[in-house]
């Protein structure tokens, strides 16, 4: 008579791999609360670890809870967030956290419909928040969660798709488990973010080399299947840039559209239109100098800007009463959001003078 033994499962294979090399000692993951678990899961979606560690302990200093961060002006919140980009997650994140206070009395809920219904949190960060802070049994799927699996059943097609990701949803709710799901949804990112990554994965350290299929096929390049290329379209614009005695002047752009809620110089398509602009904000410059033009990426189109130099007269200098329009000391820190262009530029001030 043979002994069978079953084999560890994929489940307890990643388990005993996270027990051995798993992240344990990040900033989130210490008195963990949901709140905690959150931020962290909002500013991990599109950043590094190491990026978001410094803002996440600030914005932990600034908002230790989730009273503290519904009470914060918009602008507060935003500064925190300047140079992360994606400003939105900021913006859901502040107006989630005033939703909690007003309807959950103040606490994080623990039921996955009123998480998901929260702005800005998708199913797999509500299922991520409700397993790490509160054991509960939720499947993940993220962007490193996605690559882990596409390679391992060797899932064809872009996961942006509908039908891809139904079918990487039913492989991950078929492999959490109900007991250390904590771990496992913990142990599933740190697998994509530090083996499986997505060029050079390091499938020697992986513990599902052995029935991975991307693997025996030598294909780990082809999955997860790429998003259909779209060439982005390419638009230009000026950004004008007032300047007096070590002022700059910025506005505070509308909630929605580009760099929403985020401070920035006025745009205009020529010196022309430039001029008419700062007039109707009674802002007269003597001269306007165009300075060298860069671009900036976005996830729908490029952006080519010009920053145009507008040296502002004394006599004509605005007197801003309305508190969304602001001159600003430009060497010293400037506590509002900025968006990365515009910090870019007034950076680059003290050499365009
Ligand atoms: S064996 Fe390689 S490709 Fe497969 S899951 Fe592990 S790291 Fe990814």
């Amino acid at each position: 008579m043979t002994n069978s033994v079953t084999p560890p499962t994929f489940a307890q294979r990643v388990l005993q791999w996270y027990d051995e090399h798993g992240r344990k000692h990040l900033p989130w993951q210490q008195d963990i609360t949901p709140y905690k678990v959150w931020v962290s899961e909002i500013m991990l979606q599109q950043t590094q670890v190491a990026t978001v560690i410094p803002y996440f302990e600030r914005f932990m200093q600034s908002f230790p809870n989730v009273e503290a961060l519904a009470n914060a002006p918009q602008d507060e919140v935003l500064h925190h967030w300047t140079g992360l980009g994606y400003y939105a997650r900021a913006r859901n994140l502040h107006k989630a956290a005033k939703q909690i206070v007003s309807v959950h009395n103040k606490e994080f809920p623990t039921s996955i419909e009123d998480v998901v219904a929260l702005p800005g949190i998708g199913r797999s960060t509500a299922g991520a928040i409700l397993s790490i802070a509160c054991h509960q049994k939720h499947a993940i799927l993220d962007g490193n969660v996605k690559r882990v699996l596409a390679r391992y059943y060797a899932i064809d097609g872009w996961p942006g798709k509908k039908t891809v990701e139904n079918a990487l949803w039913t492989v991950a709710e078929k492999n959490t488990p109900a007991q250390r799901c904590h771990h496992y949804t913990q142990v599933m990112m740190d697998l994509g973010a530090m083996i499986c990554t997505r060029t050079k994965p390091k499938c020697d350290e992986c513990p599902l080399q052995q029935d991975c299929i991307a693997y025996a096929q030598g294909e780990q390049s082809k999955y997860p299947g790429k998003k259909p290329k779209k060439t982005l379209p390419e638009k230009q614009t000026l950004l004008i840039v007032p300047v007096f005695n070590k002022q700059v002047y910025l506005e505070q752009r509308p909630q929605s559209g580009l760099w929403g809620g985020l401070y920035g110089f006025v745009e205009a398509s020529d010196i022309k239109a430039a001029k008419s602009e700062l007039a109707k904000r009674g802002i007269a410059a003597g001269t306007f100098t165009k300075h060298a033009e860069f671009r900036h990426t976005f996830s729908h189109f490029h952006l080519d800007i010009t920053p145009v130099l507008a040296v502002v007269n004394s006599a004509q200098r605005l007197q801003v009463a309305e508190t969304n329009a602001q001159w600003f000391v430009f060497d010293e820190p400037i506590e509002v959001g900025l968006a990365a262009p515009t910090k870019k530029i007034i950076q680059r001030l003290e050499h365009m003078l």
